[in-house]
């Protein structure tokens, strides 16, 4: 869990760092006109000290006119230029700085795909996915790096101020700095409250959305039109909701309360400066003029000092939000750290490995050891949540062992970069991707640089036996998918689709893990038969609970309760009984 409370000043080199790599230009224009607003605040105060100075002696009779007209003059350009900076900035902030911001959402999902792939499997990880998701789209990081900058003028505005208040009396400074106090202690509590809720928020946020997909995802329409279930979701996504939206709703309730009563503290302080001035008038330290001018300057001190503690109290809030774009930045991430991988020269093993699902109890896997040898064609073969999957993905280095080993040629699969490690390998997965996308992409996609060489594209499509199916449907040019109105295809064609886009990959270990499921049994039969002379040549690996592809296999690992419970051929494995010839009598009608 991370720490929820974060300094104000924790992030700034971060994110200054960061939104100076993408746009530096616009980070050092911005600074800069910063400093001049601030130099021109400060002028502003000078100028508008002498013109109520000189307005004071005016309606005394002291000064003439045309000095009165001279600093009303100067007092007006002197806030025309923060004015015009100020604009200036406007429009650098909201042009090109916002339309960089992308900049961030696409490091945001680097990120994303560089997590190991065991951290999907927390809920808590989704949880972080989500608040920093929140955090960039919302301009989380340009708002909080805005906060620092735009607190330059407003420090030297408010310094401008109480000098000026202070030349009519000290008393008003503290009096005008205690009237702000509560309203101040409020808004900071305010950002503080507003961040646990939000964050405690997310689960449900996130639910909420699920249920939003649920209800208006394309296929599962379908699912819900025919099962009459979408009141019942509905109505779930509505409950989702209005618990976010009451809570929310209370929380701003409660604290508009807490501001009001802020603000009537306020009220007293301005009617505690009109009594004192009185008093001082009367005693006669002050005129008539500075009477007038002595309000003005209180009421314009007692509204800086609140502008600077709010934007302390909202830039807490968004060190908040800033923090958990940088938590989740600050996650364990894979990539290009580590060993270049040579390639396989000899065997993949595994020795003694057990594993276990975050948040399970049960090993998925126990104690489980064997051995490939390059080039040859393993099937994997045991029942539903027998570990194949779990497996499969120890093997491919996608989950790292708890306890035992995986070793390629000898050497453990952690050492290895997983950019390179990866470019070896091509997997084929159960839950593959429908791209609704043209042909030549879904297919040609798992090898980019070879996208448009049509030729092998339609040797992948006719290895994977959708050649047919691509002529028919049009060509390699054809959009596929009914969600931007391309041509649909069964679920089988789809998942032979991705079948192709597994070998069109130039990898030379091949992991398939049963998609294909949703086939008929000897259609299936027939496919992953073909895979395997496909793979001729390559190390494949094909997860099934069919357990007629064994015949052709070199090696047969059968899983039981997540440890291997035999190893060997076809026939060493029927000779031998136990659970493959079990499995094999059970099944055997289908293959003959
Ligand atoms: P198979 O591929 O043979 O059907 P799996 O490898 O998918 O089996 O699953 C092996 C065991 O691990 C099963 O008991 C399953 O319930 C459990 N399991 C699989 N995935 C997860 C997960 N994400 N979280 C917790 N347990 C899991």
């Amino acid at each position: 869990m991370k720490k929820e409370g974060k300094s104000v000043i924790r992030y700034f080199g971060r994110v200054t760092k960061d939104l100076y790599t993408i746009m530096p230009a616009e980070v050092t224009g911005i600074i800069l006109l910063e400093l001049l607003e601030a130099a021109a605040a400060l002028w502003q105060v000078a100028a508008a000290a002498r013109f109520f100075d000189t307005a004071g002696s005016w309606l005394e009779g002291n000064a003439g006119r045309e000095e009165l007209l001279q600093w009303a003059g100067l007092f007006v350009l002197a806030t025309g230029l923060p004015m015009l900076c100020g604009l200036i900035e406007g429009a650098v902030r909201n042009l090109p700085m916002f339309q960089k911001h992308h900049e961030l959402i696409v490091r945001l999902h680097n990120r994303v795909v560089s997590v190991p792939l065991i951290r999907l499997e927390e809920p808590e990880f989704h949880n972080e996915v989500w608040r920093a998701k929140l955090c960039v789209y919302n301009y989380g990081l340009i708002n909080y790096f805005f906060g620092f900058v735009d607190f330059l003028p407003l420090i030297f505005r408010f310094a401008g101020t109480v000098w000026v208040i202070a030349a009519f009396h000290i008393y008003f400074v503290p009096l005008a700095l205690l009237s702000i106090l509560p309203s101040v202690l409020v808004r900071f509590r305010y950002q503080r409250e507003q961040y646990s809720m939000r964050r405690a928020q997310t689960a449900m946020e996130r639910r909420k959305d699920y249920l939003w997909e649920v209800l208006t995802g394309r296929s599962l329409v379908k699912e819900l039109r025919t099962l009459e279930t979408s009141r019942y979701i509905r109505e779930k996504w509505a409950q989702a909701r209005d618990s976010v939206m009451e809570e929310t709703f209370r929380f701003e309730m409660k604290n508009a309360n807490r501001i009001l009563l802020g603000d009537l503290f306020k009220f007293f302080g301005v009617a505690a400066s009109i009594g004192l001035s009185i008093v001082f008038t009367h005693r006669g330290l002050m005129s008539l003029g500075q009477f007038a001018a002595c309000i003005a300057a209180f009421g314009s001190l007692q509204s800086m000092a609140e502008s600077l503690m709010n934007q302390m109290a909202w830039q807490k809030g968004r060190a908040d939000f800033a923090g958990d774009y940088y938590d989740f930045f600050d996650n364990e991430a894979e990539g290009e750290e580590g060993e270049k991988y040579p390639g396989l020269q000899d065997t993949i093993e595994a020795r003694d490995v057990f594993f276990h699902y975050p948040g399970s109890e049960k090993d998925a896997l126990s104690d489980v050891s064997f051995t490939i040898r390059k080039g040859q064609r393993v099937v994997i073969v045991g029942e539903n949540g027998s570990g194949k999957t779990t497996l499969s993905k120890v093997i491919a280095g996608i989950y790292q062992p708890e306890q035992g080993r995986v070793l390629y040629d000898g050497k453990d699969v952690g050492r290895y970069a997983k950019d390179s490690f990866y470019r070896k390998f091509s997997v084929i997965q159960q839950n593959f991707v429908k791209y609704q996308f043209t042909v030549r992409e879904n297919i040609g996609i798992s090898q980019p640089s070879q996208i448009h060489n049509d030729e092998r594209l339609m040797e992948s499509a006719k290895a994977a036996d959708i050649e047919r199916i691509v002529r028919r449907a049009g060509g390699l040019d054809v959009r596929l998918g009914r969600e931007f109105d391309g041509v649909e295809l069964s679920g089988g064609e789809w998942q032979k689709l991705a079948i192709a886009r597994g070998l069109n990959r130039d990898a030379e270990v091949v992991l398939l893990d049963e998609p294909t499921s949703a086939l008929d049994p000897l259609v299936e039969y027939d496919i992953l038969r073909k895979f395997l002379d496909m793979t001729e040549g390559k190390t494949s690996v094909i997860i099934s609970h069919r357990i007629g592809l064994g015949r052709f296999a070199d090696k047969i690992i059968v899983m039981k309760e997540g440890k291997v419970a035999q190893t060997g051929t076809h026939d060493e494995l029927l000779a031998m009984g136990g659970e493959y010839s079990r499995m094999w009598h059970e099944q055997a009608r289908w293959y003959e």
